[in-house]
C-alpha cells in the first residue's frame, strides 16, 4: 500500500544537493527532497488536530479549531475542498433544480402571466457549465477561508498508522505523514448500490452520474423515492424525460416526511409529469442491450412487470465512507451499517479519535455536519458543545418545495403523544396568490395540552427557507400562540406560516 513515509525529520540520505558540492550556500537551503517523495513544512510537527476529510463536516471543523488559535491540518483526497455537498451533491444538484425550473416555467407557465416567449430551447452544456461555475466558486472560496484561518490543507488520502499519526497518500505523488494531539474522522458518505445492478454512470447511474447527464434521457426510472431520488427525477423530467419512480414503501420522501404532507406531494409531482410506483420493488435489470430492463414486482409479491429505461438512476440511500482509513488497526469500531462508533461528544474509544457527519449516526444532511463541525471544535477547545437532534431541518428542493422540522404525525401516533394539528393552505395566501403559486399548505403539529410546537411540515412555495423559522420556534421551545401573536409582514408566503400557527391555537383568519 503505503511505501515509505518521508520521516518527520528527513535524514539526509533523502535528500540530493543542488548548486555543487562547492557552494557556499548554509546545507538547510542547500538541499532538496528526492524527486519521489515530497514533505510538508510542518510534517515535523505535532499538530493541535488534524481532520481527516474536507466535506462540509471537516472543512467547518478545521476553519472553527483554526479560528480558536488551534494547529490544525486538513487532508482531503478529492482535490477540492467542500465533500460531497459542494462537489457533487446539494450545490450541483441545486443549481440544476433551480436552472430545469426556469426552463419548465418558461415552456409552461408564461402565457397566463403576459409574457409571451419565442423558441424555447434547452442547452444542457451551457446548464451544466452554469453548475459547475458555482461549484467551483464555492469550493476555491473554502480554500480561501482555509488560508485567512491558518488551516494547512494536504490533498492526499489519509489512513491512520497509529492512535496519534495519518500516513498521506499525496494526490500529486510522493506520501507524507501528519500527527496529531486531536484527530476528527470526517469521512462522509457514498451512494448505497442496488445488488445485481453495476454502476456506469452512464445507463446505471448514482445521484453522481445524475448531475452529469450529457444528453437528456427519454425515460428514466428512478430506483427510490427518497428525496435524492425525487430532486433529481424533477430535473430530467422538466428538461423532457419520463421519468417512473419505483419505491418500496407505500409512500415518497423517505421516513421523516409527514404521511400527509408526502400524498399531496405526491399528487403535485404527478400532475407535472411523474409516474410513481409504490410499494413495489426492483427484482433485478439487465444492461446488455441498448436499454436497461428493470423487472419489478409488487413488494408483498405479484405479478412481474419489465420497466425500459435509457437511464436508471439508484438512489435507495448512502452509506457511511470509510475505505482505506485502516479505523480497524488501532481498535476503532463500526456498528451493522457501517457507522462509526462515538459518545455524545464525538470520541471514539480512543477519546482524542472524535468522528463528525455522514460516516457516523444522525441524518445524512449538510446542515447537520456543519452543526457538528462546529460542536466538535468546541468539545476540544472548550469542553463542550452544543447539536439539538430534535431541531435539525429536512428539506426536499422540487418544485413546489417541501420542508419539515420535529416530528411527523405518524410519529407522534406511534408514540402516543396527544397532539393537536391545524393547517393553512397556500391557496388563501395572498402572496401566493399574486404569485400564482398557490400549491401546497402549512402544517403545525403541537402538544395538545401545551401548545408547544411538536413539528411543522410544508409543501409550497419557498418552504425550505420558511421552515428556519420553525426551526427556531423549536429551538427556542415556540408555541403556537408566540408564533401566531408575532407580526408577519404583509403580503409574504410567511403570512401562510403563521395563519397555520393560528389555526392549531385557535382560528385562522383568512381561511
Ligand atoms: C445528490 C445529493 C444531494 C444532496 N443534497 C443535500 C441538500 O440539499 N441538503 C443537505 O443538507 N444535504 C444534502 N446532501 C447530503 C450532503 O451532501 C451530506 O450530508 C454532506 O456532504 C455530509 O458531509 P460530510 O462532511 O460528512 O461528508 P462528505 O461531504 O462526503 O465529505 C467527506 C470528504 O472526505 C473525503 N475523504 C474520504 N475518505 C478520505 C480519506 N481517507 N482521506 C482524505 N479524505 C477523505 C471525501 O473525498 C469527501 O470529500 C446531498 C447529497 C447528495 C449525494
Amino acid at each position: 500500500m503505503f511505501r515509505a513515509m518521508v520521516p518527520r525529520a528527513a535524514p539526509r540520505s533523502l535528500l540530493r544537493p543542488v548548486g555543487g558540492a562547492q557552494s557556499s550556500i548554509r546545507p538547510s537551503a542547500f538541499y532538496v527532497l528526492d524527486r519521489s517523495r515530497r514533505g510538508y513544512a510542518t510534517e515535523a510537527e505535532e499538530k493541535d488536530l488534524v481532520v481527516i476529510g474536507g466535506g462540509v463536516a471537516g472543512y467547518v471543523a478545521a476553519i472553527k479549531a483554526g479560528q480558536a488559535g488551534l494547529k490544525v491540518t486538513c487532508i482531503e483526497k478529492r482535490g477540492a475542498l467542500g465533500g460531497t455537498c459542494l462537489n457533487v451533491g446539494c450545490i450541483p444538484s441545486k443549481s440544476l433544480l433551480n436552472n430545469s425550473h426556469m426552463y419548465h416555467s418558461i415552456l409552461h407557465d408564461t402565457k397566463n402571466r403576459g409574457i409571451d416567449v419565442g423558441d424555447v430551447k434547452l442547452n444542457l452544456a451551457q446548464m451544466m457549465k452554469a453548475k459547475e461555475t458555482s461549484v467551483s466558486g464555492l469550493t476555491k472560496g473554502i480554500e480561501f477561508l482555509f488560508k485567512k484561518n491558518n488551516v494547512e490543507y494536504i490533498k492526499g488520502t489519509g489512513a491512520f498508522t497509529d492512535e496519534h499519526t495519518i500516513a498521506v497518500n499525496l494526490l500529486d505523488g510522493g506520501e507524507t505523514s501528519v500527527k496529531g494531539k486531536n484527530i476528527i474522522i470526517a469521512t462522509g458518505s457514498e451512494a448505497t448500490p442496488f445488488p445485481g445492478l453495476t454502476i456506469d454512470e452512464e445507463k446505471i447511474i448514482t445521484s453522481t452520474g445524475a448531475i452529469a447527464l450529457q444528453k437528456v434521457p427519454k425515460k428514466m426510472v428512478v430506483i427510490g423515492g427518497g428525496i435524492i431520488g425525487l430532486e433529481m427525477g424533477s430535473v430530467w423530467s422538466r428538461l423532457g424525460s419520463e421519468v417512473t419512480v419505483v419505491e418500496f414503501l407505500g409512500q415518497i420522501g423517505g421516513p421523516g416526511m409527514d404521511n400527509e404532507i408526502a400524498k399531496l406531494t405526491q399528487k403535485l409531482l404527478t400532475k407535472q409529469g411523474m409516474k410513481f410506483k409504490l410499494n413495489t420493488k426492483v427484482m433485478g435489470g439487465d444492461d446488455s442491450g441498448e436499454t436497461v430492463k428493470i423487472n419489478v414486482e409488487a413488494a408483498k409479491g405479484g405479478k412481474e412487470e419489465l420497466l425500459d429505461a435509457d437511464v436508471v438512476l439508484v438512489a435507495i440511500g448512502r452509506r457511511p465512507y470509510t475505505a482505506g482509513l485502516n479505523f480497524e488497526k488501532i481498535g476503532l469500531e463500526a456498528d451493522d451499517k457501517g457507522r462509526l462508533v462515538i459518545d455524545q461528544e464525538f470520541r471514539t474509544k480512543i477519546p482524542h479519535i472524535r468522528v463528525i457527519g455522514d460516516c457516523t449516526f444522525g441524518p445524512m444532511l449538510a446542515h447537520k455536519a456543519e452543526e457538528e463541525g462546529v460542536a466538535v471544535a468546541e468539545f476540544i477547545t472548550k469542553g463542550y458543545g452544543h447539536v439539538n437532534y430534535g431541531a435539525i431541518p429536512s428539506v426536499m428542493y422540487s418544485h413546489p418545495e417541501v420542508a419539515w422540522v420535529g416530528q411527523n404525525e405518524q410519529e407522534l401516533k406511534a408514540a402516543d403523544v396527544k397532539y393537536k394539528s391545524g393547517s393553512f393552505p397556500f391557496s388563501a395566501n395572498s402572496r401566493a396568490k399574486t404569485n400564482l403559486d398557490t400549491e401546497g399548505i402549512v402544517k403545525f403539529l403541537a402538544d395538545a395540552e401545551t401548545d408547544r410546537i411538536l413539528g411543522v411540515h410544508i409543501v409550497g412555495p419557498n418552504a425550505g427557507e420558511m421552515i428556519a423559522e420553525a426551526t427556531l420556534a423549536l429551538e427556542y421551545g415556540a408555541s403556537c400562540e408566540d408564533v401566531a401573536r408575532t407580526s408577519h409582514a404583509h403580503p409574504t408566503l410567511s403570512e401562510a406560516f403563521k395563519e397555520a400557527a393560528m389555526a392549531t391555537y385557535d382560528k385562522a383568519i383568512h381561511y
